[in-house]
């Protein structure tokens, strides 16, 4: 039996991990669950899974929550204080599956536990990769990558030397908009970017499979988990995500990791790892599928993957502006306010104003953000 702590518990990849729980309930202690601010449907799991702890970030929510828990004997708790501690308590496996900048501080406070932690939250690393991989160091926790793509690679890579390795190759489904024009770009609504081919997720990164940007954080992603330097990462378009990455090696042998377009299963390869369980996912069917295409991403339409590849080779805070720039710009289309291609540009104008102060520690990283973002904000106001 294993302990285990869903940060972000309530949305897509909390479901899908707690949806291969719920297969395998014996083997799992579910210490806590978090949410930002669904109160009841987070004590609905709390109470179905029989959680230790709930908490909501948003501590408005946190009388919701304590109704909903009423009798059940579960801790409820609320702000980002509580989301720590629920995220310290040192569960054998942390899933770390909050959207966004947000989930930066849980996951440091999970990573100081040393124990496993299945990292879905891309821009945390984004944001902190040098001060996050050095606490993985020091703490001895074994940090296994969620993101389909780097589960792929960290499959590809075992039992293999990274100085064996001449590329690895992130595979991009191109999203909803693959095909589209400049023009019908900038007309594109939140409804169409909402609409992802392949995947069903929440709604922050399919509006950044929209833009690409998804595969620009992931490309700074797979930069800081597998050091073979930025030359070394590749993107290619791939629109059935059947591959979801590969890695070439010197001797020409590429490794290619394929599966259904499920999270469910780099999920599970992490809940497992180093060992496999079932899932009830649909069996990859390749004469189905018939045909794989592959193509080089287009940087005149999709600029966002040239400004992360760029961002990482400014380094210093650019990462942090292009993660922050991209929060902002996201949270306003999604609201109406702003169009489609409108969201790259704010991100290439606030990665082109001065940048903040290299982060040296945590406390760094949250001002670099604070700034960017604020930046990125005023740009809104002249969109
Ligand atoms: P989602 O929006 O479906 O769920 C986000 C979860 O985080 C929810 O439980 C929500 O309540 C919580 N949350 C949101 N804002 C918060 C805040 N400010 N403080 C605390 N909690 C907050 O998102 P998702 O699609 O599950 O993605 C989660 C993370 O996983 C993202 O970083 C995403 O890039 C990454 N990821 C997702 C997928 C996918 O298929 N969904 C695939 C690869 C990587
Ligand atoms: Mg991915």
């Amino acid at each position: 039996m294993r302990s285990i702590t869903i940060l972000g518990a309530t949305g897509s990849i909390g479901t899908s991990t707690l949806d291969l729980i719920r297969q395998d309930r014996d083997r799992w202690k579910v210490k806590a669950l978090t949410a930002n601010g669904s109160a009841v449907e987070l004590a609905k799991l709390a109470r179905e899974f029989g959680a230790e702890m709930a908490v909501v970030a948003d501590p408005a929510r946190l009388p919701d929550l304590q109704d909903a828990l009423a009798g059940s004997g579960i801790a409820a708790a609320g702000g980002p204080e509580p989301l720590c501690e629920a995220a310290g308590l040192g569960a054998d496996v942390t899933v770390a599956a909050i959207v966004g900048f947000a989930g930066l501080a849980p996951v440091m406070a999970a990573v100081e536990q040393g124990k496993t932690i299945a990292l879905a939250n891309k821009e945390a690393l984004v944001s902190a990769g040098d001060i996050l991989m050095s606490a993985v160091e020091r703490s001895g926790a074994t940090l296994l990558p969620t993101d389909s793509e780097h589960n792929a690679i960290f499959q590809c890579l075992e039992g293999n030397d990274l100085s064996n390795v001449r590329w690895i190759t992130l595979t991009a489904s191109g999203g909803p908009f693959r095909t589209w024009s400049h023009e019908q770009l900038a007309i594109a609504t939140r409804e169409q970017a909402l609409k992802h081919p392949n995947w069903d997720m929440g709604a922050k990164i399919t509006v950044d499979s929209a833009t690409m940007l998804n595969k620009g954080l992931e490309l700074i992603e797979a930069w800081h988990l597998f050091p073979v330097g930025l030359d070394a990462l590749r993107i290619v378009v791939h629109p059935q995500s059947v591959i979801h990455s590969m890695v070439e090696y010197r001797d020409g042998s590429t490794l290619a990791q394929l599966g259904p377009s499920d999270m469910r299963v780099p999920i599970a390869s992490c809940l497992a790892w180093p060992a496999r369980m079932d899932t009830s996912c649909k069996p990859l069917d390749l004469p189905a599928i018939g045909e794989l295409s592959f193509f080089a991403p287009d940087e005149e339409r999709f600029p966002a993957t040239r400004l992360a590849r760029e961002a990482a080779e400014t380094g210093g805070s650019a990462p942090i502006v292009l993660n922050a720039a991209n929060e902002v710009a996201v949270a306003a289309f999604l609201r109406g306010e702003i169009g489609f291609t409108q969201i790259s540009e704010i991100v290439a104008r606030t990665l082109d104003k001065a940048l903040p102060k290299a982060p040296t520690c945590l406390r760094g990283v949250y001002d670099a953000d604070s700034q960017a973002s604020r930046t990125a904000m005023t740009m809104l106001e002249h969109a």
